[in-house]
């Protein structure tokens, strides 16, 4: 027997096989996600797709060691168990030491010339794109990365932690420390993210003072969080 199906015609037999292999799809898919987690870890920089790093990151813990900025960390049960033990980025490990704008510079000026100048700043917490964690990775997981036109990630701002939104100019850290220009105050004062500039360096999550201010204990959510760039940039 046959049917009809957007115009083109199929056979009962050939419908049943591709609903079953649909819903086989569907079951791996979901196994996948299962594996994966709701969580979407951050990478260090130089990954080219999700895909090609759990395929060739064999978990040395290489890239961890070598990093000077001290933000990788091994990945746990609750990043998904398929991510167990491969590096994510973390800006909330290590207590705010993170970049100063050197001596005699405007934050006009360093945001002229970023890269260098994040480079030649002292502190731990960020990621200031040494490439060490890549040319330390055996496997090539990790590869070349150009700040100044690739991407770790995103700033977002939460308004449900941020003090600003708490009060009114009540708090610009973030504004004062990014080195990339990429946040500003509007209008009401509260901090706002151009994400033309941002490349998640992750400075502005590690000075960010919301959990100390409001004495939120651990390492949860920040004003400002860098996601996973999902709006199509090159990773
Ligand atoms: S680029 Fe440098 S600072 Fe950034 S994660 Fe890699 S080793 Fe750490
Ligand atoms: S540093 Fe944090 S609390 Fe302060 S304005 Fe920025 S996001 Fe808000
Ligand atoms: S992550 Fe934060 S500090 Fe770094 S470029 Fe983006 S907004 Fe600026």
């Amino acid at each position: 027997m046959e049917e009809k199906i957007s115009g083109r015609t199929v056979s009962r037999r050939g419908l049943l096989a591709g609903t079953a292999g649909a819903a086989v799809i569907i079951a791996a898919g979901g196994a996948v996600k299962a594996l994966a987690g709701e969580a979407d870890p951050l990478r260090p920089p130089g990954m080219t797709s999700e895909e090609h790093f759990i395929g060739a990151c064999i978990r040395c813990n290489r890239c961890r060691g070598a990093c000077p900025r001290d933000i990788i960390v091994n990945c746990a049960f609750e990043d998904g168990i398929i991510n167990v033990r491969t590096p994510r980025l973390s800006f909330r490990t290590k207590a705010s030491q993170a970049f100063r704008r050197p001596e005699g510079k405007t934050q006009e000026d360093v945001a002229q010339e970023p890269y260098p100048a994040i480079l030649a700043a002292g502190g731990i917490g960020f990621c200031d794109f040494c490439m060490l964690c890549a040319q330390n990775c055996p496997t090539g997981a990790l590869s070349a990365f150009d700040p100044r036109t690739q991407w770790i990630g995103e700033a977002v701002i939460d308004p449900a932690y941020c003090i600003a939104f708490e009060k009114m100019g009540g708090c610009r850290k973030c504004v004062d420390y990014c080195p990339f220009g990429a946040v500003t105050l509007n209008e009401s004062r509260y901090p706002v993210v151009d994400s033309s500039k941002c490349n998640g360096c992750g400075i502005c999550e590690n000075i960010c003072p919301s959990s100390t201010y409001r004495t939120f204990k651990g390492p949860g959510p920040r004003g400002i969080n860098i996601h996973v760039n999902k709006n199509g940039r090159p990773l």
